[in-house]
């Protein structure tokens, strides 16, 4: 049974791909038309991104449809794998919401489109990057779908990197250009968890 959770992983990751298809279709247009105010992408985040696909995603399809990293696996216990399970049907929902409310806003790297809306509604409200929360939920179900000491822990490893900078350089880049509206906006949001008593 534990070695049934790897197709679990992949199908969750399949479904990520599938809600992220319209709003990378939609971009590229956007890109076509060059309907973009600012674009702050240096080939530092390119190699970023790729550490993360190749942490988030390619190791994992290696592991499943390779026995390269065999030698490295591990039992882990069933429950873990379930509370997994959930974790993994968490960061679904929540990727699925984030993009809806961000709409067409959204852009796969650090860009501020033509025309730009703050969205402080949704699940913006309570948190600033649902997209990067739904990111490291998937690292962490990762970790528990994947007995495998270089396939689960590579989601989470490969991402902090790419999450410490990119969302130091999104929040001065927001705050630049939509200023005090933004600085009120991160007054009374968490960064990737709501605030507790507000
Ligand atoms: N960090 C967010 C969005 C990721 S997509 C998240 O994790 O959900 C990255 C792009 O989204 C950025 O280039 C920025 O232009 C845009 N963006 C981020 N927060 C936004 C907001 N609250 N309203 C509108 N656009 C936003």
């Amino acid at each position: 049974m534990i070695c049934r959770f790897k197709y679990l992983f992949l199908i969750g990751l399949i479904g990520q791909e599938v809600i992220r298809f319209p709003h990378r279709k939609r971009h590229r247009q956007e890109w076509r038309e060059k309907r973009m105010a600012e674009t702050r992408t240096r080939p530092f985040d390119v190699a970023l991104d790729m550490l993360a696909f190749t942490g988030m995603e390619l190791i994992p399809i290696l592991y499943v449809f390779t026995p390269w990293l065999n030698f490295a696996d591990y039992a882990l216990p069933a429950w873990a794998s379930w509370i997994g399970m959930a974790v993994l049907a968490g960061a679904v929902w929540l990727l699925w919401r984030a993009h809806a409310d961000l709409g067409r806003n959204w852009s796969p790297t650090l860009q501020i489109l033509e025309p730009h809306t703050l969205v402080t509604q949704g699940v913006y409200q309570y948190i600033r990057h649902p997209i990067y929360a739904a990111v490291w939920l998937t690292g962490l179900a990762q970790l528990s779908l994947l007995a495998n000491r270089i396939a689960g822990p590579a989601g989470l490893l490969s991402f902090l990197p790419v999450y410490l900078v990119r969302v130091a350089r999104e929040e001065r880049m927001m705050l630049d250009h939509f200023g005090d509206e933004y600085r009120a906006y991160m007054n009374r949001t968490g960064t990737i968890m709501p605030r507790l008593g507000k």
